[in-house]
C-alpha cells in the first residue's frame, strides 16, 4: 500500500485551544513577541520543539507504575543502563536529567580555558556549556550543509579537511574532544553518513583525541542511513545504531528526543578515570549515580522508549510525516532547507523574507507571523538564538536565518500537518507586509529564551 499510516491507535487524548486572531495579535503582544513566553494554553498546534513533547506509549505509562524508586541501585536503572549499553556499546552508562546537565558535567571536567572543540555543528546548550567554561567552540560543517537550497543525501558531515587543519592549529593536547551532532539539529536535522562517522573517528583516533556523539536523534540519522547510503538497505536500523557508537568513545544524550520520553538523558563513554571524575560531580549536581536527577520511573520509560524508537514503521511514519510537510511547502514556492530533515521542517527566512534585512531578524518575524495566523508556535534559529556583537555593538549574524517547525514524536496527526501547511502558505501569500524587530531586552546567554522584542513600522 502507499499510504503511510499512523502506526499506533489513540487511546488518550488531549483537547486544544483555540483562539481568534485577534486575541493571538494581544497575546504576542504580551509576550514581547517571543513565542518562547506565550503560555502553551494560547498555542494550537506546538512546534516550538520537539524536546520532551513525545507521547509515550502504554507500555511507557505501564513502565511508569513499576519504576523501582529506591535511592540507590534501583531494578530501574539496571534496566535504563543495559537499554542504553545495547545502543551504545560504552562501559559507563550516567543518568542525567536532561542533555544539557550531561554537557555541563562532561565540559566542567575537560573544558576550560585554552581548550578548543570542534563539531559539524554544536547546538546551542552545547556550545553555552563549552563557552561557560572558557573554551572554545568551532563548527566545521561540510560545504554543502551551508547551502539550504541544495539537496544532498547527508548534509549534517563535519568538513573532513577542516578538522585536520583545524587540530593542526590548535595542538591536539588543546583538543579534549571532538564532537559529532547526530543528526545535525541547528544545521537543519540533517543526517551524518557513516562515511564521515567513520572518517572523523579515524582522525580522532590518529591525533588520540576522543570522538563523542551528541546522539539527541540517533535513530532518525540512522534511518536516514539505511535510507540514503549505499550498503545498509538489508542492516537493521539498531545495527546502524550500534556501528555508529561503535565509532565514538561516548556520547551525550538528551532522552527528550530520540528515547521518546518528557525528561531525562545521559553520558555514556568508555575512559574510567574520565567516567570516575564525572560520576563525582554528578553526585553534586544531580544525584547518586544509579537515578542522577531521574526518578526511577523515569529511567523505566527511557528504557522502553529505546527499544521502541528502532522500530521501522515508527521511524517511517516519522520521517515520512516530516517529508509530507516539506513537499506541501516547497511545492508552494516556500524556500525550506532541502532535502527535509528527521525531526523539523527549517524555513530559509531570508528568501521568505527578503525585505527585511538580517539585523532586523527575518526569522523572528515570520515565527510571529505563523502564530498570529494560525496559532502555531515554531521556533526562530537565526540571529536571535546564535547571532554576535562586534566590539562596536554591531550584528555578527547567524550562518543562516531559519524558521523550525519541531513535530514532536507521536503527537500530530496528518490533519494536523495538513493544517500547518495551509497556515504557513497563507503567510506566504501576504509575506511582503511582514515587519522586522528589534530587541528591546536580552539575557547575556542563550538569549532567544528571554528575549523581548518590538516590531520596527
Ligand atoms: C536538545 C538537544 C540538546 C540538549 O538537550 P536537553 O535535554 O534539552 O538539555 C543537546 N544537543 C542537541 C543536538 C539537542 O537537540
Amino acid at each position: 500500500m502507499k499510504t503511510i499510516i499512523e502506526p499506533f491507535k489513540i487511546k488518550s487524548v488531549e483537547p486544544i485551544r483555540f483562539t481568534t486572531k485577534e486575541e493571538r495579535k494581544e497575546i504576542l503582544k504580551n509576550a514581547g513577541y517571543n513565542p518562547f513566553l506565550i503560555h502553551a494554553d494560547d498555542v494550537l498546534i506546538d512546534l516550538l520543539t520537539d524536546s520532551g513533547t513525545s507521547a509515550m506509549s502504554s507500555e511507557q505509562w505501564s513502565g511508569i507504575m513499576k519504576g523501582d524508586e529506591s535511592y540507590a541501585g534501583a531494578k530501574s536503572f539496571y534496566r535504563f543502563e543495559s537499554a542504553v549499553k545495547k545502543i551504545t556499546g560504552d562501559k559507563f552508562i550516567i543518568p542525567t536529567h536532561q542533555g544539557r546537565a550531561a554537557e555541563k558535567i562532561l565540559f566542567s571536567v575537560i573544558g576550560g580555558k585554552g581548550k578548543y572543540f570542534a563539531a559539524n555543528t554544536f547546538f546551542d546548550t552545547t556550545r553555552a556549556n563549552i563557552e561557560f567554561t572558557g573554551a572554545e567552540a568551532f563548527d566545521l560543517l561540510n560545504e554543502i550543509g551551508k547551502h539550504p537550497e541544495i539537496r544532498a543525501p547527508f548534509k549534517g558531515d563535519m568538513d573532513v579537511d577542516a578538522l585536520e587543519s583545524f587540530i593542526k592549529k590548535y595542538g591536539r593536547e588543546n583538543i579534549p574532544l571532538v564532537v559529532l551532532t547526530v543528526t545535525n539539529n541547528s544545521g537543519g536535522g540533517q543526517p551524518v553518513s557513516m562515511k564521515n562517522i567513520r572518517e572523523v573517528s579515524a582522525i580522532c583516533k590518529k591525533n588520540n583525541i576522543p570522538l563523542f556523539l551528541d546522539a539527541c536523534r540517533f535513530a532518525e540519522n540512522a534511518y536516514f542511513i539505511k535510507l540514503r547510503e549505499e550498503g545498509y538497505q538489508n542492516k537493521s536500523v539498531l545495527e546502524i545504531c550500534q556501528e555508529m557508537f561503535s565509532y565514538a568513545d561516548g556520547s551525550t544524550m538528551s532522552a527528550k528526543k530520540d528515547a521518546l520520553v518528557n525528561i531525562g538523558g545521559w553520558l555514556s563513554l568508555n575512559d574510567e578515570e574520565l567516567a570516575m571524575k564525572c560520576r563525582n560531580l554528578l553526585i553534586v549536581t544531580e544525584g547518586f549515580v544509579t537515578y542522577g536527577g531521574l526518578a526511577g520511573r523515569d529511567l523505566e520509560a527511557i528504557a522502553q522508549g529505546l527499544e521502541e524508537v528502532v522500530d521501522e514503521h515508527y521511524l517511517q511514519y516519522r520521517i515520512r510525516s516530516i517529508e509530507y510537510l516539506g513537499e506541501k511547502l516547497i511545492s508552494n514556492g516556500i524556500p525550506i532547507i532541502e532535502p527535509p530533515g528527521g525531526h523539523a521542517i527549517y524555513i530559509d527566512a531570508k528568501r521568505f523574507a527578503p525585505h527585511i534585512p538580517v539585523d532586523q531578524f527575518p526569522g523572528q518575524s515570520v515565527t510571529c507571523a505563523i502564530y498570529e495566523e494560525g496559532g502555531i508556535r515554531a521556533c526562530e534559529i537565526g540571529s536571535v538564538m546564535f547571532g554576535k556583537y562586534d566590539k562596536n555593538g554591531k550584528l555578527i549574524p547567524a550562518m543562516m536565518e531559519l524558521v523550525r517547525l519541531a513535530i514532536p514524536r507521536r503527537v500530530y496527526t496528518q490533519s494536523h500537518i495538513d493544517y500547518v501547511a495551509e497556515v504557513i502558505i497563507e503567510v506566504f501569500k501576504n509575506r511582503d507586509k511582514l515587519k522586522g524587530f528589534e530587541i528591546v531586552y536580552e539575557a547575556p546567554m542563550l538569549r532567544h529564551f528571554t528575549a523581548k522584542f518590538r516590531e520596527i513600522n
